[in-house]
């Protein structure tokens, strides 16, 4: 069997590597620079917590092939520091993992549980013992080894059916496949629309800023996911390095609307998350000293989403970092046995749009 992956963030790598374990004649597109895109900068945050059970199960599934990642890279791909979620939702969320038997923790701001770089913040939080910082520059290392020859570093024109198979047209060059999965992205709409295929097309900016922690800080850090402040909807903060605390901030959405540009969200996202810092952040300096930047669909929340159109399966969502040696398994196997992966999380019900093909579909 030969596939086509077009994309190499670290979803479509994870699903090369997966391909590839089961022996299947795989070719991963990338465009770029590999998990250059939305899996740019070295860490993200791992957490089985999720406020839907079956997201939390996924998750808790996802762990588990990372602890075997880690093994073959021989290098700790998670850094289990725990990740404590805080904010109006969390009764919901403590709700999900309850339902889903997973380990968790509910305690008052104040807790001598918590280690995080803020004394005080409206309770009370959750405590997920199993998350920890996802160490990114590790699996982009591991994944382009894993790789290898297989990655063909192009821009895919178009995906389009023929009689025989899925065609993958780059520049002057074609390719014709017996399956393709198209996890590229912002740019998965473009191509999926040319096979049928819908998927959210809407983007906006997204940005993450790094500061300095203080030496006095307590340690090691939790990340945390939280609702901080006037001017930002919520946050997600970590260690994103030696010293050096990332914030993430989601504000108004009309200051990051793709109209708007690039520049004017970074200003107005870094205003946002230097003050919050500045206010709320004791034990972190309000200097800023790296940003990661991202595309990002509005409106998606954390979820899994599938659609399948014949021989071409088309994924996309939201925090899917945490997912991806989990989305390389599920990815692979419906390459090859011609299923669609069930949604999860809040778009579970959005299944309407797969449409049989070929006979290949479930
Ligand atoms: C700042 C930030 C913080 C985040 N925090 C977290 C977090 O804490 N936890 C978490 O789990 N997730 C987090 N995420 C989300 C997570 O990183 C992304 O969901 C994930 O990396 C997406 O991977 P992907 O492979 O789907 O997309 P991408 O990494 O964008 O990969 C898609 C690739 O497709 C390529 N491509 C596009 N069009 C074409 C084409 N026509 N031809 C060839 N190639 C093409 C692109 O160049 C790109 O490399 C965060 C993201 C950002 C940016």
């Amino acid at each position: 069997m030969k596939v086509a992956v077009i994309g190499g963030g670290v979803v479509g790598l994870s699903a090369t590597v997966a391909l590839l374990r089961q022996g299947v004649d795989v070719r991963c597109y990338e465009a770029g620079e590999p998990m250059g895109e939305r899996s740019a900068g070295d860490t993200r945050i791992f957490r089985l917590a999720h406020a839907y059970p079956d997201m939390v199960v996924l998750a808790g599934q996802s762990r588990a092939l990372f602890a075997g990642w880690s093994e073959r890279a021989g290098a700790a791909l998670v850094d289990e520091v725990g990740t404590v979620v805080s904010g109006a939702e969390v009764g919901r969320w403590a709700d999900a993992m309850a339902a889903a038997g997973a380990a968790h923790e509910m305690v008052e701001a104040g807790s001598p549980l918590l280690r995080l770089p803020a004394r005080a913040f409206a309770g009370p939080a959750l405590i997920d013992p199993s998350g920890g910082v996802i160490r990114v520059d590790r699996i982009r290392a591991f994944l382009v080894d894993a790789v290898g020859d297989r990655l063909r570093q192009v821009h895919v024109d178009a995906v389009e059916e023929t009689g025989p198979g899925v065609r993958v047209r780059s520049g002057t060059d074609s390719d014709t496949f017996d399956a393709v999965v198209i996890c590229a992205g912002a740019g998965t709409s473009a191509l999926a629309a040319g096979v049928g295929i819908d998927t959210p097309s809407a983007l906006e900016h997204h940005l993450r800023f790094s500061f300095p922690i203080r030496p006095e800080a307590p340690a090691p850090l939790q990340c945390w996911i939280t609702e901080p402040a006037p001017g930002l909807l919520g946050t997600y903060q970590h260690v994103a390095g030696p010293g050096r605390w990332a914030v993430g901030g989601d504000i108004d959405a009309v200051l990051v609307t793709w109209g708007s540009g690039r520049q004017a969200a970074e200003q107005a996202s870094l205003a946002a998350v230097t003050g919050y810092v500045a206010e709320h952040l004791p034990f972190v300096e309000p200097r800023p000293i790296g940003q990661v930047y991202c595309t990002h669909n509005p409106d998606l929340g954390d979820g899994l989403q599938f659609v399948r159109r014949g021989r071409v399966l088309a994924t996309y969502g939201e925090n899917l970092m945490k997912f991806a040696p989990l989305l390389g398994e599920m990815l692979a196997r419906a390459c090859v046995d011609g299923s669609t992966p069930a949604n999860a999380g809040p778009g579970a019900e959005r299944t309407s749009q797969n449409t049989a093909g070929n006979g290949s579909v479930e």
